[in-house]
């Protein structure tokens, strides 16, 4: 099984359904609440662990109810939550109000996440032990940057999805194996919207890039060889919320097991293509064998 370290966050979503949302000082009446335990960490953490890895969470819950509901989500998909701290304080939450058009705006609060400043020995040894890291940009950037350099010290291979977006520092740039942007993040990044553009620009700072772009599937380019642009399976998408979170999560699985990329690539849009024919984010995430047999 490959060994998968995911350093990153846990939130609990907290979801308003509206038909419209409401305007500045305006309150309106919602149709429906849910909480839903998200955070683009453990949500990378569970497709990872449905996709067949072996994944060790790496991060913090607070010590209030969402935070035994987020382990306990993290633990029923199969995580080892073992280095997933409980903190003193509230968990991290996401403030979500959708509405009927699927539009969405969103307020996080980091809570216990804003609490992993820096890893300790444990930490560092399981990255250090892993065969791939997943790292995402809602926990501190000082803690995100020493993974990294745990992990890249020891040839753990480093799969970056630089969200929520923000200029990258050379010394995360440096480890980082493969970034994983969406379109949005690729065009902030790079300041070029047309995907082969932006991912010129990102070979420049990292060996490999893949730029998601939604129901247009993906763009993969490495240093030295052309771009190559991998179709999404044409099927009817209900809710994209974890679509990305999927994709990267089975794709560090299948990089791991050793297939070659343009074939990981393939079985990770396949993945995320299922993830979006559901309601849901981790809820909607496929197994091992369903991602086979699509
Ligand atoms: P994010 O969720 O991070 O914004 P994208 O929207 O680019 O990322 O989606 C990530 C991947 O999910 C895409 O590259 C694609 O493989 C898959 N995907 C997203 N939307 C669809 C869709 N409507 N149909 C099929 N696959 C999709």
């Amino acid at each position: 099984m490959t060994g998968i370290a995911v350093l990153g966050s846990t939130n609990m979503d907290l979801v308003a359904y509206v038909d419209r949302a409401p305007e500045r000082g305006q309150t309106v009446t919602g149709r429906e609440f849910r909480t839903v335990p998200g955070g683009k960490g453990a949500n990378q953490a569970v497709a990872a662990a449905r996709a067949g890895g072996d994944v060790m969470m790496i991060g913090a819950v607070g010590d209030d109810e969402y935070g035994v509901r987020l382990r306990e989500n993290l633990e029923h998909s199969g995580v080892d939550t073992d280095l997933l701290h409980t903190a003193e304080g509230p968990s991290g939450t996401a403030h979500i109000v959708v509405d009927a058009k699927g539009s969405n705006a969103i307020v996080v609060i980091p809570g216990a996440n804003g609490a992993v400043t820096a890893l300790g020995p444990g930490e560092i040894a399981a990255i250090a032990g892993a065969d791939l890291l997943l790292l995402q940009l809602e926990l501190p950037l000082s803690a995100v940057i020493e993974g990294a350099r745990a992990g890249h010290a020891q040839g753990v291979r480093i799969l970056l999805t630089p969200s929520p977006v923000q200029q990258l520092p050379d010394e995360l740039l440096d480890c980082v194996d493969l970034l994983i942007p969406n379109e949005h993040e690729a065009a902030e990044l790079s300041g070029h919207f047309e995907p082969h553009a932006a991912a010129e620009v990102l070979l420049g700072q990292v060996p490999a890039v893949v730029i998601t772009l939604g129901s247009k599937g993906c763009l993969y380019a490495a240093r030295g060889s052309t771009a190559v642009h991998f179709p999404a399976p044409d099927v009817t998408a209900v809710d994209t919320t974890g679509a990305g979170d999927t994709f990267a999560g089975a794709l560090a699985v299948a990089i791991g097991e050793g297939r070659p990329v343009p074939q990981a690539i393939a079985w990770a849009s396949s993945a995320a293509a299922l993830c979006v024919q559901k309601h849901g984010a981790s809820t909607s995430m496929p197994y091992r064998s369903e991602i086979d047999a699509a």
